[in-house]
């Protein structure tokens, strides 16, 4: 007891409980699927459930062709190998991304070209492609943060112009919809994240989504180790031989059959999300009207899935400071991303044709806010916030 007494006296943000910012969802049948894949008798890849999850996903995203892989990160590499990246190779990005946007690509000897956000989507900025493209480029990747769209209808008009190829990075951007289309069916592929912090998980995961049938078959077969195993099985090719380059990009069904379960309530989970979402919307618009911070901006043209709730601080306030004080009130917020043109590798791999300045300020302004299933404590949230800032 007197341990205890000690411990909540100098920690006293312990004395209420911590909201943690993410807990992984569980929709119920994930075991029940998982003992039924073990009974199936097929543990490793590409059977029963995971064509149950290519079907389901081609259901949801409207995609030609899904494949499933280890995580987004798997299915970006994939789609570096599948474009054919050479050394010197160009790849216009945004900078405000994750690690593997731009990894993927540097694995292949590609360059990416960094290129500045738009303030209010924080989503790469279509009016400054044009300026980054050279002879040397051959992809733009567009992310669509927060799982609200880019303007892909641009996008996809420049890369025509240019011959350039487009990979919709869509790791956060399942059930979401640029001008009634979903995301992820928009560019020649996609990638999609099932990493425990998406809105749909399987602890670890992605998809590739093929949209341009040109590179439907070699997908398989960069998936399989470079082998024509799948086509093999289908009872397309006489002999199961290697065929080009890959690698071991496939989940085993164990991870399959937790994945399942949890796109058939692909919906209703987006739907519950976007609820939570619309909670603190509507709740922080006063914080909003002090001047001291702004809300997310949702395009009339798109509609998101409830992914993120951030909010972006005033500048006169120092942000990791903030995030320090809403820590120890019991608050688990968090920021990212630290811009890829500025971290080491960036600089060593990457390179930029003109300054980001959006990028950077909103990477300095930015809060990310607790927004899971189950999670209803917005007011407290704001009471908080509104407080920190205040002072
Ligand atoms: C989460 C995320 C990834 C990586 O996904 P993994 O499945 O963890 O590899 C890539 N890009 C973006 C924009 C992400 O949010």
């Amino acid at each position: 007891m007197a341990v205890l007494c000690w411990y909540l006296l100098e920690n006293p943000s312990k004395l209420r409980s911590q909201i943690p910012f993410n807990k992984p969802h569980l929709v119920g049948k994930e075991s029940v699927y998982i003992e039924e894949a073990h009974s199936n008798g097929i543990l490793a890849g590409d059977g029963p459930f995971t064509a149950n999850c290519h079907k389901k996903l081609v259901e949801l995203t409207g995609s030609g062709k899904v494949l499933l892989a280890h995580s987004c990160t798997a299915a970006l590499e994939m789609a570096a190998i599948l474009i054919d990246i050479k050394p010197g190779d160009e790849v216009i990005m945004p900078s405000y991304t994750f690690v593997s946007t731009a990894n993927a690509f540097v694995l292949r000897g590609g360059i990416p070209v960094f290129v500045d956000v738009r303030s209010d989507t924080l989503n790469l900025d279509e009016n400054l492609i044009e300026d980054a493209i050279t002879p040397k480029t051959k992809a733009i990747v567009p992310v669509h943060y927060a799982g609200v769209g880019c303007e892909m209808e641009k996008i996809l008009t420049i890369a025509k112009k240019y011959d350039l190829i487009v990979i919709e990075d869509a790791a956060q951007s399942i059930c979401s919809r640029y001008k009634g289309k979903s995301l992820g069916s928009l560019g020649d592929l996609a990638c999609m994240s099932f990493h425990e912090t998406k809105n749909i998980h399987c602890g670890e995961g992605g998809a590739l989504l093929i949209n341009n049938p040109k590179f439907a078959e070699r997908a398989e077969i960069i998936r399989e180790k470079g082998t024509n195993r799948t086509q093999f099985f289908r009872g397309q090719a006489d002999k199961y031989r290697w065929v080009d380059i890959g690698s071991s990009f496939l989940p085993g069904e164990l991870v399959a059959s937790f994945l399942f379960a949890q796109l058939e309530e692909a919906e209703s989970i987006t739907k519950e999300r976007i609820r939570i979402w619309n909670t603190y919307h509507e709740l922080f618009e006063c914080l909003e009207k002090t001047g001291k911070a702004r809300r997310p901006i949702i395009p009339v043209e798109t509609e998101h899935n409830g992914h993120i709730y951030y909010m972006l601080i005033d500048r006169s306030f120092d942000r990791d400071d903030v995030l320090e004080q809403i820590e120890r009130r019991g608050i688990n917020a968090v920021f990212h991303y630290q811009p890829l043109h500025a971290s080491p590798a960036g600089m060593k791999y990457g390179s930029t044709r003109s300054a980001l300045p959006v990028t950077e300020d909103m990477s300095e302004c930015i809060i990310r806010l607790p927004l899971w299933i189950g999670f209803d404590q917005h007011s407290r949230v704001l009471g908080e916030l509104s407080d920190i800032l205040a002072e």
